[in-house]
């Protein structure tokens, strides 16, 4: 095949549906030639991810849930099987308890802290340690976070602690792993409606306030998300690592948020 990921295999996790971010960037990553084999978690969403990779012309499907050891060497080792070696590899996946995405984050309970972090963070550097020792020859490691990470956005509460905690994470794997040429980096997206962000409370108001108050008035897409990935995953991207890239209508550079959402 031709094109930007000619001759690239490698792992989306994530996919949920046709909204997943982890689906724009698969689009994308396809059309420019790259093989693809996806993760999804539990029996539940397999139905939606069937034919959502059918459309890519991947077979290649595996169920893992990133919060257990064992599940995560199942899946390396399936892909094991199939590739000997991968390029490339994108974490989409972030998990709260819905009932702490809204109120205040100081009334955040110790066991979703903790499975916050597990999943949300803790499962990125899991799966970097088992995907490096698939990169002989280099390779590229994307997840994804979000400005709640840097500033205080409402609702979102615990994720903003984990977030900060995943972007970290990106620094200290990208120094570890770069000597092996693997890269490592994020993608700060604006936010974009999701099974995920359904959760956080008034997602709708904080989707109005980022179209009114970003540099570019609107929101962004989960193809342009994508678009942003493959540059990160593909070779135009050879020189960045560590990096917190953010596709988000530029909303991060601006200060004085003045423009008020009229009602919604
Ligand atoms: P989504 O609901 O489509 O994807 C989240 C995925 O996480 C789902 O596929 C879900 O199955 C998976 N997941 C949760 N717990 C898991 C576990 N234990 N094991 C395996 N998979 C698990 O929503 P999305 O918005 O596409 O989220 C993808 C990533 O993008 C997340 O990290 C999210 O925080 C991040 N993000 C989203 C937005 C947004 O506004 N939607 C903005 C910035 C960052």
């Amino acid at each position: 095949s031709t094109g930007l990921m000619a001759g690239k295999k490698g792992l989306i996790m994530g996919l949920a549906n046709d909204k997943s971010i982890a689906w724009g960037i698969a689009q994308a990553l396809a059309a420019q030639g790259a093989e693809l084999a996806f993760s999804y978690q539990g029996d539940a969403l397999k139905k939606r991810v069937e034919p959502l990779a059918a459309q890519l012309g991947t077979p290649m499907l595996f169920d893992c849930d990133v919060g257990s050891d064992e599940s995560l060497d199942a899946l390396f080792a399936g892909l094991k099987a199939q590739w000997d070696t991968i390029d490339f590899v994108v974490h989409a996946i972030g998990f709260s308890d819905k009932n702490e995405l809204r109120g205040r984050y100081v009334d955040t309970s110790r066991a979703n802290f903790r499975l916050t972090m597990d999943i949300s963070v803790y499962s990125f550097t899991a799966v970097a340690q088992r995907a490096s020792q698939m990169m002989p020859n280099g390779g590229s490691i994307l997840t994804l976070t979000y400005y709640g990470a840097e500033q205080v956005m409402p609702h979102y509460n615990v994720m903003g602690p984990a977030k900060a905690a995943l972007e970290n994470s990106v620094k200290y794997l990208a120094e570890d792993l770069g000597r092996d040429g693997i890269r490592v980096n994020a993608i700060s997206a604006g936010p974009i409606k999701t099974l995920a962000s359904s959760g956080i409370g008034d997602f709708r108001y904080i989707l109005r306030w980022n179209e009114l108050n970003s540099p570019l008035r609107r929101n962004v897409t989960q193809e342009e998300v994508g678009k942003a990935a493959l540059y990160l995953l593909s070779d135009l991207g050879s020189g960045t690592t560590g990096e917190n890239l953010h596709v988000d209508a530029g909303y991060h550079v601006v200060g004085m948020k003045a423009i008020d959402a009229p009602d919604i």
